[in-house]
């Protein structure tokens, strides 16, 4: 799947696999490729504060989606394996935000696999909440992984001249980026690339908006198409009805409404199962036209 050396799956054995049960992982298998949803945790969303307003008013979206004024979001990373290869798209938060989240790597171990199994990340964009996973008291996690970054991304955040242009309470951000990703520079382990680029049935597709790099991951399997979308939505019963609501966190909202509204379009025409950060775990499911947006559906 993925071109890189550092490959090859360890000979070391794998810890016994608990069942899924009330575990924060869940498999899924299609064709000959299964894929693991990895619960990183939860945290407290205002939504209020956090959502910007659409076509229609908050408040009726909110009363449509029977929500209060805090959800519980999730952080969902995942895992995919062909059999030749372990690809991981985000992890999770690691010790970078709230301490309800960070638990992606326990759950790795619960669904029976070492860190050193894992031989490619993709990250779709360089939030906390999508890196902070990759280091451990500023060790690589993942021994042998390469880290792929989404060229625009990378510009973006290890730039020290835009870290120092932005406002302080963004530079956290520029400085996590940074220090994540730095043992694996050091090691050689670190690739930036643009958008289109592949790894076997694995293709890049550019979700720009929520920040100027976000990127998703289309994966083709024998049993249909799986779109790793990121953060394309934060809270879905809001933002499918109406796809012009954006969060606060995007940094170009225009552009995130005209991503999200074609994604979800050519989704729902496509049928694609989308993979979603922050839908509720394990975080795939279907879309259906609901009205003038759309509605969730998860994956039984
Ligand atoms: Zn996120």
């Amino acid at each position: 799947m993925c071109i890189d050396d550092h490959a090859l799956f360890l000979s070391s054995p794998s810890p016994a696999p608990r069942s899924e049960g009330a575990a924060g992982f869940r498999r899924l298998q299609l064709g000959g490729t299964t894929i693991t949803a990895l619960c990183d945790g939860h945290f407290a969303l205002s939504v209020l504060d956090v959502l910007r307003g659409g076509e229609t008013p908050m408040q009726a979206l909110l009363e449509r989606a029977r929500l209060g004024d805090v959800v519980s979001s999730h952080v969902n990373a995942f895992l995919i394996e062909d059999g030749a290869h372990r690809v991981l798209v985000d992890a999770g938060a690691g010790d970078l935000q709230d301490a309800t989240l960070g638990g992606m790597s326990a759950q790795l171990a619960a669904a029976g696999l070492h860190p050193e199994q894992i031989d490619t990340v993709l990250l779709t964009h360089l939030h906390p909440d999508h890196i902070g996973g990759l280091t451990r008291h500023g060790m690589a996690v993942f021994p042998r992984a390469v880290v792929h970054v989404p060229r625009a991304e990378a510009a973006f955040w290890l730039d020290e001249a835009g870290r120092d242009a932005v406002d302080a309470s963004v530079r956290a951000t520029f400085d996590h980026a940074r220090q994540v990703l730095a043992p694996y520079m050091a090691e050689g382990r670190y690739r930036v690339f643009d958008p289109g680029a592949s790894w076997g049935a694995l293709t890049a597709e550019p979700l720009a908006g929520h920040t100027c790099g976000h990127t998703g991951y289309r994966l083709h399997t024998g049993e249909g198409d799986v779109v790793f979308c990121g953060d394309l939505f934060h809270v879905a019963s809001v933002q499918l009805a109406d796809p012009g609501v954006t969060v606060c966190y995007d940094s170009e909202p225009a552009q995130a409404r005209r991503t999200r509204a074609a994604f979800l379009a050519q989704a729902c025409r496509r049928g694609d199962l989308v993979a979603a950060a922050h839908a509720p775990f394990p975080g795939w499911g279907r879309l259906d036209v609901s009205g003038d947006g759309y509605a969730w559906r998860p994956l039984a």
